[in-house]
Protein backbone atom coordinates (compact mmCIF):
# COMPACT_ATOMS: atom_id res chain seq x y z
CA UNK A 1 0.00 0.00 0.00
CA UNK A 2 1.03 3.57 -0.93
CA UNK A 3 1.90 5.94 1.63
CA UNK A 4 0.11 9.39 1.05
CA UNK A 5 0.29 10.82 4.17
CA UNK A 6 2.82 10.84 6.99
CA UNK A 7 2.77 12.32 10.67
CA UNK A 8 6.16 13.47 12.64
CA UNK A 9 6.90 14.35 16.04
CA UNK A 10 10.36 16.48 15.53
CA UNK A 11 11.31 15.64 18.56
CA UNK A 12 14.69 17.20 20.44
CA UNK A 13 15.48 13.37 21.59
CA UNK A 14 13.45 11.41 18.99
CA UNK A 15 11.65 11.54 16.06
CA UNK A 16 8.75 9.52 15.09
CA UNK A 17 6.49 8.71 11.87
CA UNK A 18 3.15 8.20 12.02
CA UNK A 19 0.83 7.03 9.20
CA UNK A 20 -2.40 7.04 9.31
CA UNK A 21 -4.21 3.13 9.41
CA UNK A 22 -0.69 1.86 10.22
CA UNK A 23 0.31 3.58 13.49
CA UNK A 24 4.01 4.51 14.48
CA UNK A 25 6.15 3.36 11.99
CA UNK A 26 9.53 4.58 13.03
CA UNK A 27 10.81 5.67 16.26
CA UNK A 28 14.57 6.54 15.79
CA UNK A 29 16.98 9.23 17.75
CA UNK A 30 17.16 12.73 16.85
CA UNK A 31 20.89 12.37 15.55
CA UNK A 32 22.42 12.78 12.70
CA UNK A 33 26.35 11.90 12.08
CA UNK A 34 28.64 14.14 9.67
CA UNK A 35 32.00 14.16 8.78
CA UNK A 36 33.85 17.08 9.26
CA UNK A 37 35.99 15.90 6.16
CA UNK A 38 32.96 17.01 3.46
CA UNK A 39 29.97 17.56 5.47
CA UNK A 40 28.64 14.98 4.00
CA UNK A 41 26.03 12.90 6.19
CA UNK A 42 26.88 9.39 7.50
CA UNK A 43 24.26 7.99 9.45
CA UNK A 44 21.02 9.05 10.99
CA UNK A 45 18.85 8.25 13.73
CA UNK A 46 19.62 4.85 15.60
CA UNK A 47 23.37 4.35 14.07
CA UNK A 48 23.81 7.71 14.51
CA UNK A 49 23.08 7.88 18.29
CA UNK A 50 25.44 4.88 18.70
CA UNK A 51 28.60 7.35 17.59
CA UNK A 52 27.77 10.18 20.18
CA UNK A 53 30.41 10.27 22.74
CA UNK A 54 32.85 7.26 20.87
CA UNK A 55 33.47 9.02 17.58
CA UNK A 56 36.79 9.54 15.85
CA UNK A 57 37.41 13.19 15.19
CA UNK A 58 36.87 12.67 11.97
CA UNK A 59 33.13 12.34 12.67
CA UNK A 60 30.30 14.37 14.39
CA UNK A 61 27.43 13.60 16.06
CA UNK A 62 24.78 15.99 16.09
CA UNK A 63 21.11 16.79 17.35
CA UNK A 64 19.95 19.22 14.57
CA UNK A 65 17.48 20.20 17.22
CA UNK A 66 18.13 21.91 20.34
CA UNK A 67 15.61 22.67 23.13
CA UNK A 68 12.72 22.13 20.29
CA UNK A 69 13.76 24.25 17.51
CA UNK A 70 16.04 24.14 14.58
CA UNK A 71 19.73 24.31 15.60
CA UNK A 72 20.96 23.69 12.41
CA UNK A 73 18.98 23.92 9.23
CA UNK A 74 21.49 21.69 6.84
CA UNK A 75 21.08 18.88 9.33
CA UNK A 76 17.25 18.78 9.80
CA UNK A 77 16.66 18.42 6.42
CA UNK A 78 18.99 15.59 6.18
CA UNK A 79 17.48 14.17 9.22
CA UNK A 80 13.85 14.17 7.42
CA UNK A 81 14.78 12.96 4.36
CA UNK A 82 15.94 10.29 5.56
CA UNK A 83 12.53 9.72 7.48
CA UNK A 84 10.73 10.36 5.00
CA UNK A 85 12.89 8.38 2.62
CA UNK A 86 12.95 5.44 4.79
CA UNK A 87 8.62 5.60 5.44
CA UNK A 88 8.18 5.89 1.44
CA UNK A 89 10.83 2.91 0.54
CA UNK A 90 12.19 2.59 -2.77
CA UNK A 91 9.38 2.91 -4.99
CA UNK A 92 6.41 5.73 -4.72
CA UNK A 93 4.63 7.57 -6.97
CA UNK A 94 2.89 9.93 -5.03
CA UNK A 95 4.38 12.96 -2.87
CA UNK A 96 2.79 12.78 0.99
CA UNK A 97 0.84 15.34 2.87
CA UNK A 98 2.97 15.59 5.97
CA UNK A 99 1.98 16.82 9.55
CA UNK A 100 5.25 18.20 11.64
CA UNK A 101 4.76 19.18 15.04
CA UNK A 102 6.84 22.30 16.21
CA UNK A 103 6.72 23.77 19.95
CA UNK A 104 4.13 26.59 20.26
CA UNK A 105 7.45 28.88 20.80
CA UNK A 106 8.51 28.50 17.83
CA UNK A 107 9.53 31.96 15.44
CA UNK A 108 7.73 31.91 11.96
CA UNK A 109 11.20 31.87 10.39
CA UNK A 110 11.51 28.29 12.37
CA UNK A 111 8.20 27.23 11.29
CA UNK A 112 9.03 28.79 7.81
CA UNK A 113 12.71 26.49 8.38
CA UNK A 114 10.57 23.44 9.06
CA UNK A 115 8.17 23.24 6.33
CA UNK A 116 11.12 24.13 3.54
CA UNK A 117 12.99 21.40 4.97
CA UNK A 118 9.39 19.29 4.33
CA UNK A 119 9.27 19.98 0.95
CA UNK A 120 13.01 19.60 0.43
CA UNK A 121 12.24 15.94 2.01
CA UNK A 122 10.45 15.33 -0.36
CA UNK A 123 6.58 16.35 0.42
CA UNK A 124 3.59 17.64 -1.69
CA UNK A 125 2.49 19.73 1.24
CA UNK A 126 3.32 20.38 5.11
CA UNK A 127 1.50 21.09 7.68
CA UNK A 128 1.96 22.55 10.90
CA UNK A 129 0.73 21.60 13.67
CA UNK A 130 1.89 23.06 17.75
CA UNK A 131 3.06 20.65 19.76
CA UNK A 132 0.77 20.77 22.71
CA UNK A 133 -2.08 20.69 20.49
CA UNK A 134 -0.87 17.55 19.03
CA UNK A 135 0.07 15.91 22.51
CA UNK A 136 -3.28 16.78 23.89
CA UNK A 137 -5.49 15.16 21.01
CA UNK A 138 -2.80 12.37 21.26
CA UNK A 139 -3.87 11.77 24.61
CA UNK A 140 -7.60 11.35 23.71
CA UNK A 141 -8.28 15.13 25.12
CA UNK A 142 -11.19 16.38 23.77
CA UNK A 143 -9.66 19.88 22.79
CA UNK A 144 -12.58 20.66 21.13
CA UNK A 145 -14.98 21.31 23.95
CA UNK A 146 -15.73 25.11 26.01
CA UNK A 147 -13.60 23.34 28.81
CA UNK A 148 -9.97 24.37 29.52
CA UNK A 149 -7.80 21.34 29.27
CA UNK A 150 -4.38 21.16 30.21
CA UNK A 151 -1.29 19.34 28.85
CA UNK A 152 1.75 19.06 29.94
CA UNK A 153 4.79 17.61 27.13
CA UNK A 154 7.84 17.28 29.23
CA UNK A 155 10.20 15.49 26.20
CA UNK A 156 13.92 16.05 26.22
CA UNK A 157 15.13 19.61 25.44
CA UNK A 158 11.35 21.49 26.57
CA UNK A 159 8.66 21.00 29.11
CA UNK A 160 5.61 22.70 27.45
CA UNK A 161 2.68 23.40 29.44
CA UNK A 162 -0.31 24.86 27.86
CA UNK A 163 -3.95 25.14 28.53
CA UNK A 164 -6.53 24.25 25.60
CA UNK A 165 -9.96 25.37 25.12
CA UNK A 166 -12.27 25.23 21.82
CA UNK A 167 -9.35 24.03 19.65
CA UNK A 168 -7.04 26.60 20.56
CA UNK A 169 -3.84 27.39 23.04
CA UNK A 170 -5.37 30.05 26.09
CA UNK A 171 -2.44 29.68 27.64
CA UNK A 172 1.18 28.30 27.53
CA UNK A 173 4.60 28.51 28.26
CA UNK A 174 7.73 26.62 27.60
CA UNK A 175 11.23 25.94 29.65
CA UNK A 176 14.14 24.23 28.55
CA UNK A 177 14.29 22.10 31.33
CA UNK A 178 13.30 18.29 30.84
CA UNK A 179 15.06 14.93 29.80
CA UNK A 180 18.18 16.31 29.37
CA UNK A 181 18.19 18.74 32.39
CA UNK A 182 17.76 15.89 34.71
CA UNK A 183 20.36 13.97 32.74
CA UNK A 184 22.94 16.55 33.44
CA UNK A 185 22.36 17.35 37.11
CA UNK A 186 22.61 13.11 37.67
CA UNK A 187 25.79 13.57 36.22
CA UNK A 188 26.85 17.08 38.08
CA UNK A 189 25.61 15.16 41.35
CA UNK A 190 27.57 11.87 41.25
CA UNK A 191 30.85 14.13 40.17
CA UNK A 192 30.29 16.10 43.10
CA UNK A 193 29.75 13.12 45.71
CA UNK A 194 31.44 10.39 44.17
CA UNK A 195 34.11 12.08 42.35
CA UNK A 196 33.13 9.95 39.62
CA UNK A 197 32.82 11.42 36.06
CA UNK A 198 30.26 9.84 34.19
CA UNK A 199 28.97 10.18 29.93
CA UNK A 200 25.03 11.72 29.21
CA UNK A 201 24.16 8.47 28.43
CA UNK A 202 24.93 6.93 31.65
CA UNK A 203 23.22 9.27 33.24
CA UNK A 204 20.30 8.55 31.33
CA UNK A 205 20.28 5.45 31.59
CA UNK A 206 20.70 5.47 35.86
CA UNK A 207 17.52 7.89 35.29
CA UNK A 208 15.46 5.43 34.12
CA UNK A 209 16.52 2.72 35.40
CA UNK A 210 16.12 4.06 39.33
CA UNK A 211 14.83 7.67 38.58
CA UNK A 212 12.37 8.89 40.76
CA UNK A 213 11.05 12.02 41.68
CA UNK A 214 9.85 11.30 44.98
CA UNK A 215 11.61 8.89 47.62
CA UNK A 216 10.51 5.33 46.52
CA UNK A 217 8.99 3.35 49.60
CA UNK A 218 11.22 0.32 48.26
CA UNK A 219 14.69 1.70 47.12
CA UNK A 220 16.58 0.79 44.05
CA UNK A 221 19.73 0.33 43.03
CA UNK A 222 22.08 0.47 40.15
CA UNK A 223 25.91 -0.19 39.54
CA UNK A 224 27.54 2.83 38.03
CA UNK A 225 30.94 2.71 36.18
CA UNK A 226 33.20 5.93 35.41
CA UNK A 227 36.52 7.00 36.03
CA UNK A 228 37.44 8.72 39.43
CA UNK A 229 38.41 12.30 38.59
CA UNK A 230 41.17 12.33 41.28
CA UNK A 231 43.56 9.80 39.54
CA UNK A 232 41.81 9.19 35.93
CA UNK A 233 40.91 5.08 37.18
CA UNK A 234 38.19 3.39 36.07
CA UNK A 235 35.78 3.39 39.29
CA UNK A 236 32.38 1.70 40.27
CA UNK A 237 30.09 2.48 42.47
CA UNK A 238 26.32 1.74 43.23
CA UNK A 239 23.98 4.19 43.28
CA UNK A 240 20.36 4.49 44.64
CA UNK A 241 17.11 6.06 43.72
CA UNK A 242 17.54 8.58 46.65
CA UNK A 243 20.38 9.55 44.53
CA UNK A 244 18.83 10.51 41.56
CA UNK A 245 15.80 12.31 43.89
CA UNK A 246 17.78 14.19 45.22
CA UNK A 247 20.05 14.97 42.17
CA UNK A 248 17.01 16.43 40.20
CA UNK A 249 14.96 18.33 42.74
CA UNK A 250 16.06 21.62 41.13
CA UNK A 251 15.14 20.84 37.46
CA UNK A 252 12.22 19.24 38.62
CA UNK A 253 10.82 22.78 40.90
CA UNK A 254 11.69 24.52 37.73
CA UNK A 255 8.96 22.84 36.07
CA UNK A 256 6.47 22.91 38.50
CA UNK A 257 7.33 27.05 38.28
CA UNK A 258 6.14 26.46 34.47
CA UNK A 259 3.30 24.65 35.65
CA UNK A 260 1.85 27.13 37.68
CA UNK A 261 2.81 30.12 35.62
CA UNK A 262 0.52 29.18 32.97
CA UNK A 263 -2.08 28.11 35.11
CA UNK A 264 -1.76 32.01 36.54
CA UNK A 265 -2.25 33.26 33.07
CA UNK A 266 -5.19 31.45 32.55
CA UNK A 267 -8.54 33.08 32.39
CA UNK A 268 -10.12 32.38 35.86
CA UNK A 269 -13.28 29.81 34.35
CA UNK A 270 -11.03 27.78 32.68
CA UNK A 271 -8.21 27.63 35.40
CA UNK A 272 -11.32 25.81 37.09
CA UNK A 273 -12.05 23.54 35.13
CA UNK A 274 -8.58 22.38 35.28
CA UNK A 275 -8.80 22.26 39.16
CA UNK A 276 -11.71 20.29 38.96
CA UNK A 277 -10.16 17.36 36.21
CA UNK A 278 -6.42 17.64 36.28
CA UNK A 279 -4.03 18.32 33.85
CA UNK A 280 -2.67 14.94 31.76
CA UNK A 281 1.74 14.35 31.11
CA UNK A 282 2.90 13.46 27.74
CA UNK A 283 6.51 13.07 26.92
CA UNK A 284 9.36 10.79 27.31
CA UNK A 285 10.10 12.23 30.73
CA UNK A 286 6.28 12.13 31.96
CA UNK A 287 7.55 8.24 32.57
CA UNK A 288 9.89 9.35 35.45
CA UNK A 289 8.74 7.66 38.45
CA UNK A 290 6.59 9.53 40.65
CA UNK A 291 6.76 12.47 38.42
CA UNK A 292 2.83 12.34 38.40
CA UNK A 293 2.79 12.35 42.31
CA UNK A 294 5.00 15.49 42.37
CA UNK A 295 3.53 17.41 40.39
CA UNK A 296 -0.05 16.76 41.63
CA UNK A 297 1.18 17.80 45.24
CA UNK A 298 3.59 21.14 44.40
CA UNK A 299 0.81 22.41 41.99
CA UNK A 300 -2.62 20.82 43.93
CA UNK A 301 -4.09 19.47 40.92
CA UNK A 302 -4.99 16.13 39.74
CA UNK A 303 -2.50 14.86 37.67
CA UNK A 304 -2.79 11.72 35.01
CA UNK A 305 0.22 10.55 32.87
CA UNK A 306 -1.21 9.98 28.66
CA UNK A 307 -1.61 6.49 27.68
CA UNK A 308 1.73 6.39 26.33
CA UNK A 309 3.45 9.51 26.46
CA UNK A 310 5.87 8.75 24.37
CA UNK A 311 4.06 8.29 21.18
CA UNK A 312 1.28 11.01 22.30
CA UNK A 313 2.63 14.00 19.94
CA UNK A 314 3.16 11.54 17.39
CA UNK A 315 -0.10 10.14 17.09
CA UNK A 316 -1.64 13.61 17.09
CA UNK A 317 -0.11 14.84 14.50
CA UNK A 318 -1.38 11.46 12.59
CA UNK A 319 -4.91 12.06 13.85
CA UNK A 320 -4.88 15.43 12.91
CA UNK A 321 -4.09 14.61 9.05
CA UNK A 322 -6.44 11.55 9.12
CA UNK A 323 -8.86 14.18 10.14
CA UNK A 324 -7.63 16.86 8.09
CA UNK A 325 -10.92 19.23 7.00
CA UNK A 326 -12.15 18.60 10.24
CA UNK A 327 -8.88 20.62 11.80
CA UNK A 328 -8.44 22.67 9.00
CA UNK A 329 -9.77 25.43 11.01
CA UNK A 330 -7.51 25.90 13.85
CA UNK A 331 -4.42 24.78 11.47
CA UNK A 332 -5.63 27.86 9.06
CA UNK A 333 -4.52 29.77 12.03
CA UNK A 334 -0.87 28.33 11.14
CA UNK A 335 -0.90 29.45 7.51
CA UNK A 336 1.80 32.22 6.77
P1 LIG B 1 11.42 14.89 22.61
O1 LIG B 1 9.98 15.14 22.28
O2 LIG B 1 12.16 16.10 23.10
O3 LIG B 1 12.13 14.18 21.51
P2 LIG B 1 10.60 12.59 24.15
O4 LIG B 1 9.18 12.87 24.46
O5 LIG B 1 10.88 11.57 23.09
O6 LIG B 1 11.42 13.93 23.87
O7 LIG B 1 11.27 12.14 25.52
C1 LIG B 1 12.63 11.89 25.60
C2 LIG B 1 13.06 12.03 27.03
O8 LIG B 1 12.34 11.10 27.83
C3 LIG B 1 14.55 11.71 27.22
O9 LIG B 1 15.13 12.69 28.05
C4 LIG B 1 14.50 10.37 27.94
O10 LIG B 1 15.63 10.20 28.79
C5 LIG B 1 13.23 10.45 28.71
N1 LIG B 1 12.69 9.14 29.10
C6 LIG B 1 12.36 8.11 28.29
N2 LIG B 1 11.92 7.05 29.02
C7 LIG B 1 11.98 7.42 30.31
C8 LIG B 1 11.68 6.78 31.56
N3 LIG B 1 11.22 5.54 31.61
N4 LIG B 1 11.88 7.49 32.70
C9 LIG B 1 12.34 8.75 32.67
N5 LIG B 1 12.64 9.42 31.54
C10 LIG B 1 12.48 8.77 30.37
MG1 LIG C 1 8.24 15.76 21.99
Amino acid sequence: MFVRKIGIDLGTANTLVYVPSRGIILNEPSVVAISTFDKSVLAVGDEAKEMIGRTPDTIVARRPLKDGVIADYKTTEAMLKYFVGKTLGKFHLFKPEVMISIPSGATPTERRAVKDAGIAAGAKEVYIIKEPIAAAIGSNIPIGSAVGHMIVDMGGGTTEAAVISLGGIVSCTSVRVAGNKLDSAIASYVRRKYNLAIGEQTAERIKIEIGSALPLEKKLKTEVKGREMTNGLPKTITLTSDDVTQAIQAELQAIVEAIKLVLYNTPPELSADVMEKGMVLAGGTALLREVDKYISEAVGVPVFVADEPLLAVAKGTGLTLDNLEAYKKSLLLMKW
